[in-house]
Protein backbone atom coordinates (compact mmCIF):
# COMPACT_ATOMS: atom_id res chain seq x y z
CA UNK A 1 0.00 0.00 0.00
CA UNK A 2 2.81 2.29 0.85
CA UNK A 3 4.83 1.49 -1.82
CA UNK A 4 1.38 2.06 -4.25
CA UNK A 5 0.90 5.64 -2.46
CA UNK A 6 4.41 6.52 -3.27
CA UNK A 7 4.07 5.63 -6.60
CA UNK A 8 1.23 7.33 -7.13
CA UNK A 9 2.68 10.19 -5.59
CA UNK A 10 5.70 10.60 -7.59
CA UNK A 11 3.71 10.09 -10.88
CA UNK A 12 1.61 13.08 -9.64
CA UNK A 13 4.70 15.49 -8.09
CA UNK A 14 7.00 14.68 -11.62
CA UNK A 15 9.49 12.21 -10.45
CA UNK A 16 11.01 10.77 -13.94
CA UNK A 17 8.72 13.22 -15.36
CA UNK A 18 11.62 14.37 -18.31
CA UNK A 19 9.42 17.44 -19.18
CA UNK A 20 10.87 18.90 -15.80
CA UNK A 21 14.54 18.46 -17.38
CA UNK A 22 16.41 20.92 -19.27
CA UNK A 23 16.87 20.29 -23.39
CA UNK A 24 18.76 17.49 -23.76
CA UNK A 25 22.19 19.57 -24.91
CA UNK A 26 22.43 20.59 -21.49
CA UNK A 27 22.68 17.29 -19.38
CA UNK A 28 26.33 16.70 -18.36
CA UNK A 29 27.75 12.85 -19.93
CA UNK A 30 28.96 11.25 -16.87
CA UNK A 31 31.36 8.21 -17.11
CA UNK A 32 29.56 5.17 -16.04
CA UNK A 33 31.51 2.83 -13.98
CA UNK A 34 31.94 -1.11 -14.82
CA UNK A 35 32.96 -0.92 -11.08
CA UNK A 36 29.36 -1.61 -8.86
CA UNK A 37 31.09 -0.18 -5.92
CA UNK A 38 31.88 2.61 -7.37
CA UNK A 39 28.75 6.06 -7.04
CA UNK A 40 28.12 6.26 -11.52
CA UNK A 41 27.21 10.37 -10.15
CA UNK A 42 30.20 10.82 -8.12
CA UNK A 43 32.84 8.71 -9.39
CA UNK A 44 33.54 8.01 -5.50
CA UNK A 45 33.29 4.14 -3.40
CA UNK A 46 30.53 4.00 -1.62
CA UNK A 47 31.18 5.42 1.66
CA UNK A 48 33.55 7.87 0.10
CA UNK A 49 37.61 7.50 1.50
CA UNK A 50 38.90 10.25 -0.36
CA UNK A 51 36.25 13.71 0.54
CA UNK A 52 34.54 14.57 3.91
CA UNK A 53 31.66 12.77 4.48
CA UNK A 54 28.40 14.37 6.49
CA UNK A 55 28.58 13.21 10.29
CA UNK A 56 26.84 9.99 10.91
CA UNK A 57 23.69 11.36 12.48
CA UNK A 58 23.24 13.29 9.12
CA UNK A 59 20.82 11.30 7.27
CA UNK A 60 20.43 12.47 3.47
CA UNK A 61 16.71 11.87 2.56
CA UNK A 62 16.17 9.97 -0.05
CA UNK A 63 12.25 9.33 0.42
CA UNK A 64 11.29 12.70 -1.82
CA UNK A 65 11.16 12.82 -5.47
CA UNK A 66 14.28 15.79 -6.26
CA UNK A 67 13.65 16.61 -9.54
CA UNK A 68 10.63 19.38 -9.88
CA UNK A 69 11.02 20.36 -6.43
CA UNK A 70 11.69 24.05 -7.04
CA UNK A 71 8.86 26.66 -6.29
CA UNK A 72 9.13 28.81 -9.40
CA UNK A 73 10.41 32.36 -9.24
CA UNK A 74 11.48 35.29 -11.97
CA UNK A 75 14.13 36.86 -10.07
CA UNK A 76 16.54 36.67 -6.67
CA UNK A 77 17.30 39.13 -4.83
CA UNK A 78 20.56 38.94 -2.87
CA UNK A 79 21.21 40.73 0.19
CA UNK A 80 25.05 41.16 1.54
CA UNK A 81 24.95 41.06 5.50
CA UNK A 82 28.31 39.53 5.59
CA UNK A 83 26.89 36.32 8.07
CA UNK A 84 25.91 32.93 7.31
CA UNK A 85 23.16 32.64 9.77
CA UNK A 86 20.33 34.97 10.36
CA UNK A 87 17.48 34.73 12.33
CA UNK A 88 14.42 32.14 11.13
CA UNK A 89 12.75 34.53 9.15
CA UNK A 90 14.77 37.23 7.48
CA UNK A 91 11.67 39.07 6.46
CA UNK A 92 10.15 39.59 9.88
CA UNK A 93 13.47 41.44 11.26
CA UNK A 94 12.76 45.03 11.77
CA UNK A 95 15.37 47.30 11.21
CA UNK A 96 16.69 45.64 8.01
CA UNK A 97 16.68 45.40 4.03
CA UNK A 98 14.68 41.67 3.92
CA UNK A 99 12.14 43.31 6.22
CA UNK A 100 12.08 46.47 4.61
CA UNK A 101 11.56 44.98 0.83
CA UNK A 102 8.97 42.64 1.96
CA UNK A 103 7.26 45.17 3.25
CA UNK A 104 7.55 47.02 0.30
CA UNK A 105 6.46 44.12 -1.97
CA UNK A 106 3.65 43.77 0.56
CA UNK A 107 2.42 47.33 0.11
CA UNK A 108 2.92 47.44 -3.68
CA UNK A 109 -0.53 47.44 -5.41
CA UNK A 110 0.85 45.95 -8.61
CA UNK A 111 1.32 42.20 -9.11
CA UNK A 112 3.26 40.52 -11.51
CA UNK A 113 2.87 36.95 -12.68
CA UNK A 114 6.18 35.78 -11.00
CA UNK A 115 7.00 35.28 -7.72
CA UNK A 116 10.33 36.70 -6.32
CA UNK A 117 13.25 35.33 -4.27
CA UNK A 118 14.60 37.26 -1.14
CA UNK A 119 17.83 35.91 0.78
CA UNK A 120 20.30 37.16 3.04
CA UNK A 121 24.00 36.32 2.18
CA UNK A 122 27.41 36.12 3.51
CA UNK A 123 28.61 38.61 0.83
CA UNK A 124 30.35 41.23 2.42
CA UNK A 125 29.19 45.18 0.98
CA UNK A 126 32.29 46.05 -0.53
CA UNK A 127 30.86 48.53 -3.20
CA UNK A 128 28.82 50.76 -1.10
CA UNK A 129 30.07 53.86 0.83
CA UNK A 130 27.09 54.69 3.12
CA UNK A 131 27.59 53.24 6.60
CA UNK A 132 24.36 52.23 6.39
CA UNK A 133 24.15 50.85 2.93
CA UNK A 134 24.63 47.67 1.81
CA UNK A 135 25.44 45.75 -1.84
CA UNK A 136 22.11 43.58 -3.25
CA UNK A 137 22.93 41.36 -6.28
CA UNK A 138 19.48 40.94 -8.53
CA UNK A 139 19.17 38.11 -11.09
CA UNK A 140 18.79 37.50 -13.55
CA UNK A 141 19.13 41.47 -14.28
CA UNK A 142 23.02 40.63 -13.40
CA UNK A 143 23.82 43.72 -11.49
CA UNK A 144 24.49 44.54 -8.41
CA UNK A 145 23.14 47.64 -6.38
CA UNK A 146 25.24 49.29 -4.18
CA UNK A 147 24.58 52.05 -0.92
CA UNK A 148 20.95 50.40 -0.91
CA UNK A 149 19.63 51.56 2.94
CA UNK A 150 16.28 50.33 4.70
CA UNK A 151 14.51 53.68 4.07
CA UNK A 152 15.09 53.33 0.26
CA UNK A 153 13.26 49.92 -0.27
CA UNK A 154 10.51 51.07 -2.03
CA UNK A 155 12.20 52.59 -4.26
CA UNK A 156 14.33 49.54 -4.35
CA UNK A 157 11.46 47.82 -5.02
CA UNK A 158 9.75 50.15 -7.68
CA UNK A 159 13.40 50.32 -9.94
CA UNK A 160 14.47 46.08 -9.73
CA UNK A 161 11.80 44.00 -8.36
CA UNK A 162 8.48 45.17 -9.84
CA UNK A 163 9.75 45.90 -13.36
CA UNK A 164 9.54 43.20 -16.43
CA UNK A 165 12.11 40.40 -16.01
CA UNK A 166 15.00 41.30 -18.40
CA UNK A 167 15.24 39.94 -22.03
CA UNK A 168 18.46 41.34 -22.67
CA UNK A 169 21.63 43.01 -20.30
CA UNK A 170 20.65 45.98 -18.80
CA UNK A 171 21.29 48.92 -19.95
CA UNK A 172 23.28 50.54 -16.47
CA UNK A 173 24.06 54.28 -17.79
CA UNK A 174 20.22 54.51 -18.72
CA UNK A 175 18.84 53.59 -15.23
CA UNK A 176 21.56 55.28 -14.04
CA UNK A 177 19.62 58.34 -14.72
CA UNK A 178 16.57 57.98 -12.66
CA UNK A 179 16.33 60.27 -9.74
CA UNK A 180 14.20 57.45 -7.38
CA UNK A 181 17.68 55.96 -7.19
CA UNK A 182 19.60 58.41 -4.41
CA UNK A 183 22.80 57.41 -3.50
CA UNK A 184 22.18 53.85 -5.01
CA UNK A 185 24.81 53.05 -7.48
CA UNK A 186 24.23 50.34 -10.12
CA UNK A 187 27.39 47.81 -11.35
CA UNK A 188 27.42 45.06 -13.56
CA UNK A 189 27.38 41.81 -10.97
CA UNK A 190 30.99 41.41 -10.51
CA UNK A 191 30.54 37.60 -10.10
CA UNK A 192 30.89 36.02 -13.20
CA UNK A 193 29.00 32.77 -11.44
CA UNK A 194 27.72 32.59 -8.23
CA UNK A 195 27.40 29.29 -6.37
CA UNK A 196 24.69 29.68 -3.31
CA UNK A 197 25.05 27.26 -0.13
CA UNK A 198 22.25 26.98 1.90
CA UNK A 199 23.79 27.81 5.55
CA UNK A 200 20.30 29.03 7.74
CA UNK A 201 20.71 27.08 10.81
CA UNK A 202 18.56 28.94 12.69
CA UNK A 203 15.72 27.84 9.82
CA UNK A 204 17.16 24.35 9.54
CA UNK A 205 19.81 22.71 11.63
CA UNK A 206 20.56 20.49 8.32
CA UNK A 207 21.67 23.27 6.37
CA UNK A 208 24.35 24.86 9.36
CA UNK A 209 25.97 21.01 8.68
CA UNK A 210 25.90 20.83 5.21
CA UNK A 211 27.29 24.39 3.88
CA UNK A 212 30.61 24.67 5.54
CA UNK A 213 31.32 21.52 4.83
CA UNK A 214 30.41 21.87 0.76
CA UNK A 215 32.09 25.72 1.08
CA UNK A 216 35.28 23.93 2.44
CA UNK A 217 35.42 21.79 -0.72
CA UNK A 218 34.26 23.82 -3.27
CA UNK A 219 37.34 26.40 -2.13
CA UNK A 220 39.70 23.46 -2.45
CA UNK A 221 38.29 22.71 -6.12
CA UNK A 222 38.38 25.90 -7.47
CA UNK A 223 41.62 26.76 -5.83
CA UNK A 224 42.91 23.81 -7.70
CA UNK A 225 41.52 24.58 -10.82
CA UNK A 226 43.11 28.21 -10.34
CA UNK A 227 39.17 29.59 -10.46
CA UNK A 228 39.47 32.91 -8.83
CA UNK A 229 36.43 34.37 -6.30
CA UNK A 230 35.21 36.24 -9.16
CA UNK A 231 35.08 33.89 -11.58
CA UNK A 232 33.38 31.79 -9.36
CA UNK A 233 31.79 33.11 -6.14
CA UNK A 234 31.35 30.34 -3.16
CA UNK A 235 28.56 32.68 -0.80
CA UNK A 236 26.36 31.13 1.76
CA UNK A 237 22.68 32.26 1.90
CA UNK A 238 19.70 32.43 3.97
CA UNK A 239 16.73 29.50 3.36
CA UNK A 240 15.77 28.69 -0.03
CA UNK A 241 13.47 26.19 0.13
CA UNK A 242 13.23 22.48 0.58
CA UNK A 243 15.64 21.68 3.89
CA UNK A 244 15.05 18.00 3.13
CA UNK A 245 17.34 18.24 0.29
CA UNK A 246 20.32 19.43 2.17
CA UNK A 247 22.78 20.04 1.17
CA UNK A 248 21.15 23.12 -1.25
CA UNK A 249 23.28 24.37 -3.92
CA UNK A 250 22.33 27.20 -6.62
CA UNK A 251 24.92 27.80 -9.19
CA UNK A 252 23.80 30.63 -10.86
CA UNK A 253 26.25 30.96 -14.40
CA UNK A 254 25.72 32.62 -18.25
CA UNK A 255 25.68 35.85 -16.62
CA UNK A 256 23.16 35.40 -13.85
CA UNK A 257 20.45 34.28 -16.24
CA UNK A 258 20.67 30.74 -15.94
CA UNK A 259 19.88 29.17 -11.99
CA UNK A 260 20.67 25.45 -11.16
CA UNK A 261 19.51 24.15 -8.17
CA UNK A 262 21.11 21.03 -6.61
CA UNK A 263 19.70 19.09 -3.70
CA UNK A 264 21.40 15.86 -1.61
CA UNK A 265 24.84 17.27 -2.81
CA UNK A 266 27.81 16.13 -0.78
CA UNK A 267 31.17 16.96 -0.68
CA UNK A 268 31.70 13.88 -3.31
CA UNK A 269 29.35 15.69 -5.90
CA UNK A 270 31.96 19.21 -5.48
CA UNK A 271 34.15 18.37 -8.52
CA UNK A 272 31.52 17.11 -10.95
CA UNK A 273 29.66 20.21 -10.06
CA UNK A 274 32.71 22.82 -10.44
CA UNK A 275 33.16 20.80 -13.65
CA UNK A 276 30.17 20.20 -15.55
CA UNK A 277 28.30 23.34 -14.76
CA UNK A 278 30.79 25.75 -13.62
CA UNK A 279 33.20 25.36 -15.90
CA UNK A 280 30.98 23.21 -18.87
CA UNK A 281 27.19 24.81 -18.22
CA UNK A 282 26.10 21.38 -18.05
CA UNK A 283 23.06 20.45 -15.38
CA UNK A 284 24.22 17.04 -13.09
CA UNK A 285 20.64 14.99 -13.78
CA UNK A 286 21.16 12.74 -10.47
CA UNK A 287 21.10 16.07 -7.91
CA UNK A 288 18.96 18.46 -10.16
CA UNK A 289 15.97 20.26 -8.54
CA UNK A 290 15.39 22.58 -11.04
CA UNK A 291 15.88 25.55 -11.95
CA UNK A 292 15.39 29.83 -12.18
CA UNK A 293 12.07 30.26 -14.43
CA UNK A 294 13.50 31.03 -18.49
CA UNK A 295 17.08 29.62 -17.47
CA UNK A 296 16.25 27.73 -21.01
CA UNK A 297 14.89 28.55 -23.95
CA UNK A 298 13.02 25.37 -24.78
CA UNK A 299 12.63 24.19 -21.44
CA UNK A 300 9.03 22.26 -21.79
CA UNK A 301 7.82 22.72 -18.03
CA UNK A 302 8.45 24.73 -15.27
CA UNK A 303 8.77 23.30 -11.68
CA UNK A 304 5.68 23.42 -10.16
CA UNK A 305 5.80 21.73 -6.68
CA UNK A 306 5.48 24.27 -3.54
CA UNK A 307 7.05 23.24 -0.44
ZN1 LIG B 1 33.82 11.14 -2.55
Amino acid sequence: MVSYMKKSLESIIGHDNFGLLPPAEYLAELPRHEDTEVDDCTGCLDPCTEHKEYPPYFNIETDFPILGSVKPYGRHIIIATGCSDWVKKIEEEQGTFAYSLSKAESDSTQSKPWKNMVTNSSLVSVHSTLTDGCDVLVLPDNILVANVTVDKANEFYQLFVQTDLPTQPMDIDLISNDSRLGQMKIFKNPYKKLILLCSHKKRDKKCGITAPILAQEFDHVLREKDISDHDAAVVMVSHVGGHKFAGNVICYINDGTRGIWYGRVKSCHVHIIVEETIINGKIVKDIYRGAMDNSFEKQVKKSFLKW
